[in-house]
């Protein structure tokens, strides 16, 4: 429908009028340290602003069973989704006339870091300077705030979507994605689905893949009078990393690249995220487990990347001499997340480009994610078109992560605007 400028300025203004209440309620989801396996108090707020705004709740746990021979399903890391729920939010109209819509949101957060060096501890929001700052304040709680302002704005004048929404606050985005994919395992389908990952407010039109492996090395022990008579296994580890790091640049040469990381200054990322492994200062290490994370193109196929993967390191094995003698053993569980494009020229896309095109005065800028986030389940999986959209902000997966509270708010205005384009509007 064309939204005239009467009903934009109102909902400009009735999104603006929201603007404590969100505030408020992106300070109570921050407090809450939403880390893996940790969900339940996030969601028990999430649920009441859901029904907030009159929406009729599913909260369920993924069932392992169904999504483990699903595509798109990652090894879960933790042993059981017990006591660990989705919540979804589902508005009816009272007749369906315009195209249903997914607003999807993760509510995981991941590890701090040392605490020390955060200017104000991570779970106690802080505002300074216009900003929020806490962990999952940006990534991506500010986004679940900015939807529901969207429709809190709506109800305040009146109005609702004419067609199905439905809202989701999953789990597990930052390690398998299993919450986004036991949404889609349950049924919940719609014409488009957008999530308000912080990405500065541009358009994502696309993400790379990522891998998550356990790497497990065996050395030999040894006293340390004599190092030579045994197999370091951490510098066994070192030298396989360090193998795979020519592989990390071998992706990134311009010839290998995809066409839509060509720009990027170093689009695939290889991350040694943890180590583990010795027993004693004196003792040479006999075991060692890295803990790593490869970033890969879309359109390349999860058998291919760890193929590769394989190859790199059984050379390192046969070559290095750190690694000579030691036994290697690979796991893969967390991530196995293809990349994927998305197409630009869909409704979705420029309904949602000329949303924010209205209310921020410039056109939206493109943007493909170096990360992976949910929309792949969407865009792969589901036969839905997707993107994300979300706030300004910084310092995710870092410390003193903060988001710009204007930014989200005008993400939410935007959101509304786009809700009231795609779905239609209808009197409460
Ligand atoms: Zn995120």
């Amino acid at each position: 429908m064309t939204i005239d400028n009467g009903l934009l300025q109102d909902i400009r203004a009735a999104v603006a009028g929201r603007r404590e209440e969100t505030i408020a309620f992106l300070a109570d989801i921050v407090a809450q340290p939403s880390l893996l396996g940790h969900e339940a108090g996030v969601q028990d707020r999430v649920e009441a602003e859901y029904r907030s705004l009159g929406l009729a709740i599913d909260r369920f746990e993924p069932d392992l069973e169904q999504i483990r021979v699903l595509p798109g399903y990652s090894p879960a890391v933790l042993d059981s989704y017990a006591g660990r729920e989705n919540v979804v939010g589902l508005h009816a109209p009272r007749e369906a006339k315009g195209r249903s819509l997914i607003l999807n949101g993760h509510i995981d957060v991941v590890p701090t870091g040392p605490e020390n060096l955060w200017t104000t501890p991570p779970f106690e929001p802080s505002i300074r300077d216009g900003r929020m700052y806490g962990r999952g304040a940006g990534d991506m709680k500010s986004g679940i705030a900015a939807y529901c302002a969207a429709l809190h704005a709506l109800r305040s004048l009146g109005l609702q979507p004419a067609a199905p929404v439905v809202l989701q606050s999953v789990i597990e985005e930052e390690c398998t994605g299993n919450g986004a994919l036991a949404c889609l395992a349950r049924g919940y389908k719609a014409d488009a689905a957008v999530i308000p990952e912080p990405f500065d407010q541009s358009l994502m039109v696309g993400q790379l893949g990522v891998m998550w492996l356990t790497v497990r090395i065996t050395g030999k022990p040894a006293h340390v009078l004599d190092t030579s008579a045994g197999i370091n296994a951490i510098e066994a580890a070192y030298g396989l990393f360090d193998a795979l790091r020519g592989l990390e640049a071998e992706w990134n040469e311009p010839a290998q690249r995809h066409a839509l990381f060509r720009d990027h200054a170093h689009p695939v990322n290889f991350n040694l995220g943890r180590i583990e492994g010795g027993d004693w200062t004196s003792s040479v290490p006999c075991t060692a487990r890295v803990d790593i994370r490869v970033g890969f193109y879309p359109g390349m196929a999860l058998a291919a990347v760890k193929a590769a993967l394989e190859g790199r390191i059984d050379e390192a094995v046969r070559s290095r001499r750190e690694l000579r003698g030691a036994r290697v053993e690979i796991e893969y569980r967390g991530f196995q997340a293809e990349g994927c494009v998305l197409a630009t020229d869909t409704p979705l896309m420029t309904t949602l480009s000329a949303a924010h095109q209205r209310i921020a005065g410039a056109p939206i800028r493109q943007l493909a994610s170096t990360a992976t986030t949910d929309a792949r389940f969407f865009a792969l999986y589901g036969g839905i078109p997707a993107t994300c959209y979300g706030a300004v902000g910084g310092g995710y997966h870092g410390i003193d992560e903060w988001v710009s509270l204007d930014s989200m708010m005008q993400v939410a205005e935007v959101l509304a605007l786009f809700i009231a384009d795609w779905c239609g509007l209808e009197a409460r």
